[in-house]
């Protein structure tokens, strides 16, 4: 469900940006994605394929870059990505930290035919 609202939205937003554009065709659409967002790609693909059909977003594709999880270190400040597991600071090797990014959904832009 969390796919299908978020299709919905991008479909929105490309409406609202295309609307002034008559007979545009969108070709792809390109999004970040934090790995904490939680997002199944392959399930929101589907969902904007099925729900943009009819619209100038039909047989769009939506390509899908990954951000990582980062995180700061409380004690150095050092900002770090948190991958594999790996959860102390690269640089003085404390694990206590806090996560300041990994949740974006954005739409980074959108190219047409
Ligand atoms: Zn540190």
């Amino acid at each position: 469900m969390h796919e299908a609202s978020l299709a919905k939205n991008i479909i929105e937003i490309i409406s609202a940006n295309t609307e002034l554009t008559n007979g545009v065709r969108i070709k792809r659409v390109n999004l970040r994605v934090g790995e904490l967002a939680g997002i199944y790609y392959d399930s929101l693909q589907f969902y904007f394929t099925e729900m943009s059909k009819g619209t100038s977003a039909e047989n769009a594709e939506l390509i899908f870059e990954n951000l990582p999880i980062v995180g700061k270190c409380r004690e150095c400040s050092n900002e770090f990505p948190l991958q594999n597991f790996e959860i102390n600071c690269p640089k003085c090797g404390l694990s206590k930290f806090d996560i300041i990014s990994g949740n974006e959904f954005e739409i980074v832009n959108i190219e047409v035919e």
